[in-house]
């Protein structure tokens, strides 16, 4: 979570940084670490290296590990998934009993399991919702930068540029919208059965980003019918 001081490591050599990154490789007996390895068994906040090296790639290149397929173990992440599409769904926190069929594709106790406690599953969970989308979008890419051209060369930021909204980033809009109809007000919690939609504020078609600043939340009613119908208010 971004609690963390961002004067706090900053005396901390890279060395002893990287070294510690290597020995929770050691802890876990494999060849990579993910950020959520990391954040489980490293000494400090995960987001402290990728401050300091600019991104996860650059930390594992540094230990001499291999690079993560994702930050995140898949496990996690399908949990985490699955999470965000409850909460969504509830248009707020989920309790443990509410992770069941059919609105949860996970029970409760799956998360127990697998995070030890509810409260950390959630945790771990914001935890992921607040790691930076550019810098996981700017891994996938480095990776196939190394895998197409077997040398890794300097990491380049390519904006995103598609209509399509990932589930994490529809949760930030839905968090920041407080789960809430922008036009109507309506809400799942207080109006059961609303489907909340993500939509563009400026349309994609004529150029609008998918992005935060140019998503709201709206429900299907309200979305319905919109089109290409350019904000007014
Ligand atoms: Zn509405």
């Amino acid at each position: 979570m971004k609690f963390e001081l961002i004067e706090y490591n900053k005396n901390t050599p890279d060395s002893e940084l990287i070294a510690d990154v290597i020995s929770v490789s050691k802890i876990t007996g494999k060849d990579t670490v993910t950020m959520s390895d990391y954040s489980k068994h490293g000494k400090y906040h995960p987001s402290t290296l990728t401050r300091r090296f600019k991104s996860w790639f650059t930390v594992l290149e540094k230990a001499e590990l291999n690079p993560a397929r994702s930050l995140f173990d898949i496990e996690d992440e399908l949990l985490f998934k699955n999470l965000a599409a409850v909460w969504i769904k509830l248009g707020r926190q989920p309790g443990h009993r509410d992770m069941k069929a059919p609105l949860s594709k996970h029970g409760g106790n799956t998360y127990i399991r697998h995070f030890g406690t509810w409260m950390d599953a959630l945790r771990k969970f914001i935890e992921y919702e607040n790691t930076d989308f550019s810098e996981e979008e700017e891994i996938q890419k480095e990776e196939i930068i190394i895998t197409t051209d077997d040398k890794i060369e300097e990491p380049k930021k390519i904006e995103k540029d598609t209509r399509s909204i990932s589930l994490r980033l529809r949760f930030s809009v839905f968090l920041r919208d407080g789960f809430r109809c922008t036009a109507c007000g309506k809400s799942p919690v207080t109006h059961p059965g609303v489907e909340l939609h993500c939509d563009h504020i400026a349309p994609w078609s004529k150029g609008g980003k998918t992005n935060i600043d140019n998503l709201k939340t709206l429900c299907s009613q309200c979305n319905l019918g919109k089109g290409n119908m350019t904000e007014t208010k």
